[in-house]
Order: C-alpha cells, then structure tokens, then sequence
C-alpha cells in the first residue's frame, strides 16, 4: 500500500461517482454505499432520516474532497462506485435473455402512489410499496420497464397523537433539491410541460424522474405557475381532498401519463394498471387512436390489447366510483376530445351501461378495456372473480377472466443492514479464492441458497438465537428511542423511564399496518385481562409492539389506535405495549426485523395479499396470521402459525369472535410454548426449526424477483 494522495482528477472522480449513487435510488438496497453515506456524517444520517441526498448537501464539496484522502472511505467509495456503474451496465441480465423485446417497447407501469424508502413519502401503503417493490425488481431483472405516478409535494400525512390519544395529521413540503428526483426536460432542456383538460381549464404538468436503478419511474407535478391555484394544488398530497381532487388526480395520471410517455418517444408494449386509479389511461390510448381515424368500437378493441390490470382489494371502498355530474364536470372537455356522448362515456364505467344511475366504476373501466386482469393471492383471484361476475353475464364463476399473480417484496431493499451484512457473511463463507465474486442479490434471490438454511452446519441454531437477540435489542433500543421523542412532544405528567419499556428477553409481538378496520388492530386485546396475565408472567413474557396510521377521514381508524395507546399507558400492560408513531417504512423495517412473531388479524378473506409478514421472514421473524391472502398459500404446518382454519364464518361478528379465540389459542397452545421451550444453554431449538422452515419455504417465493417475472411471463411477454 502507497501513501500517495489521490490526484485531484480521482478525487473529481469520486465525488461525482458518489453524487450519481445518491440520486439513484439503487443505493437504497446497496449496503455498502448506505454505509459511506452514514460514514460521512453520522448525525446527519440519523437527523436527515437516511436521505443520501440532504447528506451530500450537508458535507460539503471541500469537506468531502478533503475526506476522501482518507484511504479507507476512498477505497469504500470507490468500490460503491464500481459495483454501480457493473450493476447499471450489465448486458446478462434475466429481461435481456428473457424478454428482450421489452427493451425498446417497455411496459409501462402506472400506480397512484409509488413507495421506495422514508426519504420519498409519495406512498399511504401497502398498494404503493408493492409497486415500489415492482420496479425495483424489474430494474434487478433487466426488465424493459417505466414507471408512471404523481409527485405528491406534500407526500402522505405525518401522524402525531393528540393528549387525547387522537390522531392528528400534518404535512411537510418535500423539497425536490434534497430528493432523489431530476426534473425531466424536453429537447431544448427546458423543463417538460405537458397538458390535460380538466373541467374547463388547460392543466399543465411538470415531470421529475426517479432513478430505480436501470428503471426510470416519472412523477407528474401539476405545481406550475401557469395554473391556477386548485390545480395548482392537484398533486399536493397522496389521496388528499374530495372525490372531485379524486378525480382530476386520476385524470392526470392516466391521461397526462399517456401524453408523457408520447412525448418523450415511449412505445410501451403493455400498459400495466396497478389498481384502477390509472384507468383513464385506457381512454387517451382510445382517443389517439380514434384521431387516426379508428371507430371507437375498434379504438377499444385495440386498446384492450395493450392494457392489463391488477385489482387489489375486495373492500368496495376501495372501487372509485364517480357520479354524472362528477363526470361531467371534470371530464365533460375530454369526452368531447373522445368525440364520445356523456351517455356513451358513462357506459364504460358501468356494469349495466344502460343503468343511468349507475356511477362511473374505475374497476369496471379497467376490465372492460384489458387483454387480461388479476388479483394478488389465489384466495383474491377467486373473490374478485366472484365480485365481478356481473361484468361477464355469460360466464361461470370461475370461468370470469381474472387469475392471479400473488405479491412479493424486494428482498435485498427490506433487509435490514444487519441483516444484509449477516447473509453476505453466510454467502462469502467457504468462498474459494479466485471463484467468481458472489452477487448478494444473485444469491439472496435464489433457492439454492435459502435451502441451506436449513443446514445446521451453514448456520447454528446458535448463531441464529444471537441474531435475533440482536434484532430484537436493536428493535427495543429503537422503539425506546422514538417513544421518548413521542414523550417529550406530549409532555404529559406520568413519567415513564423509557429505558426500562419492553424486555429484550421476552417474545415480542409486533403489529404494523393502514388502521383500516378490516384489518383489526385492537382484535387481540378483546381478551384483555388475559392478555394482561400472559405480559405479566415472570417466566414466559410476551409483549406488543404497534404501529399504523388511520386514513385522516377514519374515525373508527382512529379510534382503534386511540384505544391501543390508551392501553398502553392507563393498563396493567403499560411497559409491555408500546404504539409507535408516524409509522413508515423506516419503522416497518425496524419492526419486522426485531420481533419474533408477526401478527395478521384481517377479516378474512379481505386481505387480498399482504406483504408486511412477507418482509419478516428473512429476518427469522415467524408469521401468525388468518389464513388469508398470501399466508393461505405459504403457511404449511411448519413455518409459521395460523389463526384458524381455511374458512370463515359468513357473519362478522361470529367471525370476529371466532378469530379472536383461536388467536388466543394458537397463542397460548402453541407460540408460547415454542418459544420458551430451551435447552440447558436458553437455545429455544423448536422455534429455530420453524425460522428455518420459514427461510426455506417462502423467502425465495415470496418476493418480487419471482413475482415481476410471473408477470413477465404470463402477462407481458407477448411477442416472444
Ligand atoms: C409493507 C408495508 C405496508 C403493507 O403492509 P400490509 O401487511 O400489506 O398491510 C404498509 N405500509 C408500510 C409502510 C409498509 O412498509
């Protein structure tokens, strides 16, 4: 090793190297860059939330050329680089071998929200992580793919808690300089405007790229001078306003999405609409084609060939549906533009296009105007199937075309460093001098390598207990830290010494999710007296972790998570229930790492998928859950517990009773035991069996690698 300074070209170099790994979002899922980013200011990782961009802005260009004479961060950083520009550039990639005419006619991927980390809150949850979660694999596979959303200025709402335990919501203006986002500019280099007509003004949108890795997702900002204030105010906040903000939202996703993609030349091979929120992208697919002279029969027609759809949720709320006058005055110019009647336009959006009371159903315009269309689990698959039989009148059940593709998560991005930094231990070890560098992404996607986590001779069940007591602390340490800040806000009188909250010892239950009331969050505390006597046990512990945000016009939401930090604090299960604010992805990343059993309690069969106990397994957290969505399909008897059975009472309030005494149950009978059941050295070997299991049988399928390449597959690859 030389002691010679780096030269000032290779310092330029560097810096700039460093300042393109920032804005691309692959640094995210990269550990290594993640850790020069910490590296170059601690405080300001922690205080910027993580954001690689603010820190960049907080060391400046001297200090950070100073610094990297420093040979052990240059040499970090120059290998962050490098393993970029390899990642960015790589020619084998699964979409290049595999769909490789999706390189110069990509599918294009519209969703209403989009959610990639806690730098980015254009997400309110699970709809939007999962199309995070999309590109990101689809950037990994090498996938001819655009993204297509809205840039929310405000982002979804922060959660505070009122002195009255009630959710309250404020916003913070996202500053784009201090995001990973570019403005998108047209061939003069000015910034891209575009137009759609909304009631009757010309609304004009701005466009901002994210960097996926290879895959470009563009966000559609209507803040331009040139409108007025209320459309200037479009793309203020995610799902923010009325159904007419609703609405007009929707419009400039479909349609100015549509008109984006054509002005920058995209010839997308497939549009693929992720939820019915972008369903007016089929009409502007439908009006380009009437302005080259197709009937509108026939415009359809060749618009359903190039669409395709994902229903997400059987919650009828979750079905946009807009009344006439709605239509009319929000879309009244572009039927014109359509050169459609209302009555005509209407029927695109109705079950019964004669019914003249019938709303405007965005479902319904998606399935009406795609070549295919699916749910997100199997048990989903059937439940939508059913639901929209009306739409196909002379079609069975099972014969309505709906399948299903079930979701996944994208491994490597919700992996905990910890965690990441443990597997890349695992798969370096016996590593052979001069054999290929392994590729962590390579190999954490693979099967091959999940199985032999079931090799007590590749990893002990020791190594794995300290693991997950390490998880656990880094969870309590954090949950400790974030309810002190919580107290302070508050500054309510009881005093709680925070170091003393939750046992780093005790079998920790943790519940995170939207406070949608399907999803049952207060379900198990039904039984509080004898949840109080389990917390409360000397030798067997248990304690709860929650968190979520209630929708800002869900007062039954809010009165769950009211009830929940009541008990926190006013019951005998106070220091052994904690509710953490402001739930996000950080926080979810955090919690599904550090607990050791991850709670689903939805009324079944409304959980179409879920993904959060999907984001669990990795980090050897089980799963306890109804047998609903994705579990239905994962849980095999050894992997996990299951709340019930594979059926459901038809009256909710016997299902509510049902579910909670098996939750109990499946608690005490077999949780419990489990994992207080150790060996002379505290080695709880059962429990350790089942994470095995967990690891070996649904890491490597439920994930977002098998789930963009299932899509792939059956939906996108046409013309292979
Ligand atoms: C994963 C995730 C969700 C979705 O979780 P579900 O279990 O599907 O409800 C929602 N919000 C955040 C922040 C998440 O990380």
């Amino acid at each position: 090793m030389t002691n010679q300074p780096l030269s000032s070209a290779e310092v330029t170099h560097l810096a700039a190297g460093l300042n393109r790994v920032a804005r691309n979002l692959w640094w995210t899922w990269n550990q290594g860059a993640q850790e020069v980013f910490l590296e170059l200011s601690p405080r300001g990782w922690q205080t910027l939330y993580h954001n690689a961009v603010a820190v960049l802005h907080e060391v400046s260009d001297s200090e950070l050329r100073a610094r990297l004479q420093d040979v052990d961060l240059s040499s970090k950083v120059r290998k962050v680089i490098t393993d970029f520009d390899a990642y960015i550039q790589d020619q084998g990639t699964w979409g290049r071998q595999h769909a490789p005419s999706l390189m110069a006619r990509p599918v294009a991927y519209f969703s209403a929200e989009f959610g990639f980390h806690e730098t980015l809150p254009i997400a309110a949850g699970g709809l939007g992580i999962l199309a995070g979660d999309h590109a990101k694999s689809a950037s990994d596979l090498g996938l001819g793919f655009v993204g297509v959303s809205l840039f929310y200025r405000e982002g979804y709402f922060q959660q505070a808690i009122n002195q009255d335990n009630w959710q309250t919501e404020f916003y913070s203006q996202l500053n784009p300089k201090n995001l990973p986002i570019e403005p998108v500019l047209d061939a003069k280099g000015e910034p891209l405007v575009c137009t759609v007509k909304i009631a009757s003004a010309q609304v004009m949108f701005q466009v901002w790229r994210v960097n996926v890795g290879r895959v470009p997702v563009l966000l559609i900002d209507a803040n331009r001078p040139e409108n007025e204030p209320m459309y200037r105010d479009l793309t203020q906040r995610v799902y923010g306003g009325d159904s007419t903000t609703r609405i007009m939202q929707e419009m400039l996703l479909g349609i100015g999405g549509v008109r984006l993609l054509r002005a920058l030349g995209y010839q997308p091979s497939t549009f693929h609409m992720n939820e019915g929120h972008a369903a007016f992208l089929t009409l502007e697919l439908a009006r380009e084609k009437m302005a080259e002279g197709k009937s509108f029969a026939d415009a359809i027609e060749a618009t359903k060939q190039e669409c395709i759809f994902t229903t997400h949720t059987p919650v009828e709320a979750g079905h946009d549906r807009f009344n006439n006058d709605l239509m009319t005055f929000a879309a009244g110019k572009f039927q014109h533009q359509l050169k459609l009647s209302q009555h005509e336009l209407m029927g695109l959006g109705r079950v019964n296009p004669e019914d003249r009371n019938e709303p405007f159903c965005m479902t319904v315009l998606a399935l009406k105007c795609s070549r295919a269309a699916n749910g997100v689990s199997e048990l989903h698959g059937a439940v939508s199937r059913q639901m929209w039989q009306c739409l196909y009148p002379d079609k069975k059940v099972e014969e309505v075309p709906i399948g299903h593709v079930t979701n996944g998560i994208h491994l490597t991005g919700w992996m905990k460093g910890t965690m990441r930094a443990f597997w890349w231990r695992k798969i370096n070890q016996g590593h052979t001098a001069g054999a290929p560098i392994p590729s962590l992404e390579r190999e954490i996607n693979s099967n091959e390598f999940w199985l032999r986590t079931a090799d007590t001779n590749f990893i002990t069940d020791e190594e794995l207990w300290a693991l997950r007591y390490k998880l656990r602390r880094e969870l309590i340490e954090f949950a400790r830290r974030r309810l002190l800040m919580q107290g302070q806000r508050l500054a309510h009188g009881d005093f709680i010494s925070y170091d003393q909250l939750l046992n780093p010892n005790a079998l920790t239950i943790g519940f995170a999710r939207r406070f949608a009331t399907y999803k049952r969050a207060p379900l198990i505390f039904q039984q509080l007296e004898k949840i109080v006597q389990l917390a409360k046990d000397r030798q067997q512990p248990v304690q709860f972790i929650f968190a979520g945000k209630a929708h800002p016009r869900d007062d039954e939401g809010k009165r769950f998570i009211q009830h929940i930090i009541h008990l926190s604090k006013h019951s005998d299960l106070k220091g052994n229930l904690v509710f953490i604010e402001n739930y996000d992805v950080h926080v979810a990343r955090q919690m599904v790492s550090g607990c050791d059993i991850w709670l689903n309690n939805p009324r079944r069969p409304l959980e179409a998928s879920g993904t959060s106990g999907m984001k669990a397994l990795c980090h050897g957290c089980l799963n306890m859950s109804i047998m609903d969505g994705w579990w239905r399909e994962g849980y095999d008897g050894t992997n996990g517990f299951s709340i019930g059975d594979d059926t459901h009472p038809l009256d909710v309030h016997e299902q509510d009773a049902r579910d909670s005494e098996n939750l109990y149950k499946v608690l005490t009978e077999e949780v419990i035991p489990c994992y207080y059941n150790r060996d002379a050295n505290g080695i709880p070997h059962h429990w350790i069996q089942k994470i095995r299991r967990a690891m070996v049988t649904l890491v490597p399928q439920f994930n977002t690698w098998r789930m963009v390449r299932e899509y792939t597959e059956k939906y996108y690859n046409t013309a292979k």
